[in-house]
Parts: structure tokens; sequence; C-alpha cells
């Protein structure tokens, strides 16, 4: 499994350090921890209830860590943060993970 991090999703709004990207960019962190494609869970918003595709929320790359917010409401619903300590994994902001068998794979 290799994550191509050298060309990721067209930043929305203008490059920068604080550019949104989409989950599909972000999937490198998070697959890193979880066992497997985070790119084919669908995630339920713990704010709001919304289920979104992993690969659609709005990803937040810039700063410390890797943040996905809800689309709908806006809230944090998973970060990643890698520290000298260790990774950080913060998943208080989804209510449940739904990982559909993906196509193709065994
Ligand atoms: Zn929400």
């Amino acid at each position: 499994m290799t994550w191509d991090f050298s060309t990721p999703a067209a930043p929305e709004g203008g490059a920068g350090s604080g550019a949104v990207l989409d989950g599909n960019a972000a999937a490198g962190e998070f697959a890193g921890i979880l066992a497997g494609d985070p790119t084919i869970a669908t995630v339920r918003c713990a704010g709001c209830g919304a289920a979104q595709a992993f690969g659609q929320l709005p990803a937040y790359m810039g700063g410390p860590g890797t943040v996905l917010r809800c689309r709908e409401c806006e809230a944090m619903v998973a970060r990643v943060a890698r520290t000298p300590r260790g990774t950080w994994l913060d998943l208080s902001g989804s209510s449940s993970w739904l990982f559909s068998p993906a196509p193709g794979r065994a």
C-alpha cells in the first residue's frame, strides 16, 4: 500500500498552508493508523448526525496535525497529529465509521 503525498487534491480557495483540501488528501495520514483504506469509510458526524464519505470531508492540513471537518456543520470529526510522543488519533467528533467492502479488494 503506497500513498502519494506529492500530488494532493487541488486546493479550493487558493494555495497556502491553510488551504482546505478534501478527505482524499488526508487519507495517507489516517491509513497509517487505521488498518485499511479510510477513503472507503462513511463517517457520521457526532454533532449533526450527517453521514459523509471520508473523501468528501473538508481536510485542513496546514496546521499541527490533519483535521477533517463536517461538511454540514463544520465541526471537527477526526484529527491525526504526529508528535515526538507519538501519533494522536482523535475521533471524538464522529459517532461512527462505516467501512464498506471496497470493490476490487479481496
Ligand atoms: Zn456535522
